[in-house]
């Protein structure tokens, strides 16, 4: 077995002991940059490896990037005077 074979075997081993479930348990943390060094580099293994997290997180991205370009819509003047409406009798009870 060659160097190259045995960094691969081992990248391999390693990146199999992070499952989908717990990949996916880590992708708002890569995609907020608050993964440490090991993690990331795990997650980028698996990611490397795993056709279907490659794929959810091509999904997460589309996700993020559509509700971002949504228009920011007012809160309706009746929806509004009734929360305050509301409040008021909350906080005077
Ligand atoms: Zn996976």
């Amino acid at each position: 077995m060659t160097r190259d074979e045995i960094r691969i075997y081992v990248l391999d081993y390693l990146a199999g002991r992070l499952t989908c479930k717990k990949w996916v348990e880590m992708v708002t943390d890569y995609l907020e940059g608050s993964l440490s060094l090991w993690p990331r580099i795990r997650f980028h293994l698996h990611l490397g490896l795993c056709n279907g997290c490659r794929h959810y997180l091509q999904q997460v991205r589309t996700t993020i990037k559509t509700t971002q370009q949504l228009p920011r819509e007012p809160t309706p003047p009746h929806v509004r005077e009734e929360l305050i409406r509301r409040f008021r009798s909350m906080s005077s009870s």
